[in-house]
């Protein structure tokens, strides 16, 4: 079978959602369609306060047919493969599609795969990870499994991922119920990375975070492999020297953020770039070699956090341009690099890192953000769902 669409979206996440629902508020007659194999919508940012035993998984995910917009055609298919020299791509189930203007909001993949005997494990043994709607209740029961003298590691790989603080705002969750329950574990982040945080101004509040839980910071420790059963993990370590060598921690809680990429059936497409991600103008978000391409989200290859925050304001640049490359129209509207990151540094206590490209501060707030405050973790608890689910995703925001 083969169909034309004016607007044709691929993914039907955060990014392809939000992208449907403002086109279709600036126009209702636009033709627009989305290809989404799920029948499911996810909330991810909550799956920190789930692993931390304050949020109900149940209430990050929604009916994939409740969030798509009305006007908008859902095929519930998944793409396989792309041919943009001929503004076409083709579906798992042999479909054809043709369209005007392509939006790629294709997400990330998790490469669990990469780290030898992670998936046989997962979800046992201590074994969890925020990363995966399985497991962040798992996570939780972890936690509150902790004993003193047990050690949890958290790790951080070496790619380029989803919501980077991720890894570590679930540590600082373990680090104050141990501080609350008088429970004296080993605390350990074991990161691919050499900063706690790429800003100083962040990062140096983060620093007494670390300081006051006690978490010994373990920078350029890849990890490589997990025994579930006798719960080791092997890392690869880079000295000072640039020698490497492999070392092995026992662990009781082993929360992994695995590492992660483009999606394979893009990566291998013509529209991705050498590393397999959407090869973008980090301004307009089109494609640089397929005009009538853009890209949101996730997927792209500009360098900005990739947060749900970052979409909030890459959507309504994505949409003015797109309405102006349909009218043969110069692209006026430009993307700043805008991502958050908002740091859960305890029950009740979040930094709100707020930094566009070139990890210039943008904050929001009349104060300081790089404070912890109750109030921007009030923000994330219960304003900021509430606002996807009834704003971001109707494309009123
Ligand atoms: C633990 C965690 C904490 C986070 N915390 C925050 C936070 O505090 N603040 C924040 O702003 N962001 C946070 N994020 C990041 C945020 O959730 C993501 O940046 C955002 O969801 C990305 O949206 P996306 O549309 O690019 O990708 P997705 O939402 O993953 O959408 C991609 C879509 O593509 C679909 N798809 C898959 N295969 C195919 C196929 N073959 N064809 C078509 N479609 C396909 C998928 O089903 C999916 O619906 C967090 C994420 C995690 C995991």
């Amino acid at each position: 079978m083969k169909t034309h669409h004016q607007i044709l979206i691929v993914g039907g996440g955060n990014a392809g959602i939000t992208a449907a629902a403002q086109l279709l508020r600036a126009n209702q007659q636009l033709n627009v369609a989305v290809i989404e194999p799920s029948d499911k919508h996810y909330y991810m940012p909550a799956w920190t306060l789930v692993g931390g035993g304050v949020y109900n998984m149940k209430d990050t995910i929604h009916n994939e047919a409740d969030v798509i917009p009305k006007e908008a055609k859902w095929m519930k298919d998944a793409v396989v493969s792309f041919e943009p020299g001929e503004n076409k791509l083709t579906t798992q189930s042999g479909n054809e599609y043709s369209y005007d203007v392509l939006i790629v909001g294709a997400g990330i993949q998790m490469n669990w795969h990469l780290i030898k005997g992670l998936k046989e494990t997962l979800g046992k043994n201590g074994v969890t990870s925020n990363y995966h709607k399985e497991y962040a209740p798992y996570t939780w029961e972890c936690l509150k499994n902790l004993k003193d003298g047990d050690t949890a590691l958290f790790t951080a790989p070496s790619t380029p991922v989803r919501c980077g603080g991720a890894s570590q705002k679930i540590m600082y969750l373990f680090g104050d119920y141990c501080r609350r329950h008088n429970i004296k574990a080993h605390i350990e982040f074991t990161s691919a990375g050499t900063v706690i945080f790429g800003i100083k101004k962040y990062a140096d509040e983060l620093m007494k975070m670390v300081n006051k839980y006690g978490i010994q910071l373990s920078f350029k420790h890849n990890l490589m492999a997990v025994d579930g059963q006798n719960q080791m993990a092997a890392f690869r370590v880079t000295d000072a020297n640039g020698v490497v060598s492999e070392v092995q921690k026992k662990f009781n809680v082993l929360h992994v953020t695995p590492p992660q990429s483009a999606p394979d059936y893009f990566s291998k497409s013509a529209l991705a770039d050498a590393k397999g991600w959407f090869d973008a103008d980090k301004y307009t978000l089109q494609h640089l070699r397929y005009k009538n391409v853009f890209g949101l989200g996730d997927i792209l290859n500009t360098p900005n956090a990739k947060t749900g925050a970052a979409i909030r304001k890459q959507t309504p640049v994505l949409v003015t341009n797109i309405l102006a490359f349909l009218k043969n129209q110069p692209l006026t509207a430009q993307y700043n690099g805008y991502g958050s990151c908002p740091l859960v540094v305890g029950y009740g206590k979040l930094i709100l890192a707020e930094f566009g490209y070139d990890n210039k501060v943008m904050e929001t707030f009349p104060f300081d953000q790089s404070k912890p405050s109750w109030l921007m973790y009030q923000l994330k608890r219960y304003v900021l769902p509430w606002l996807y689910w009834h704003k971001i995703v109707k494309g009123q925001m």
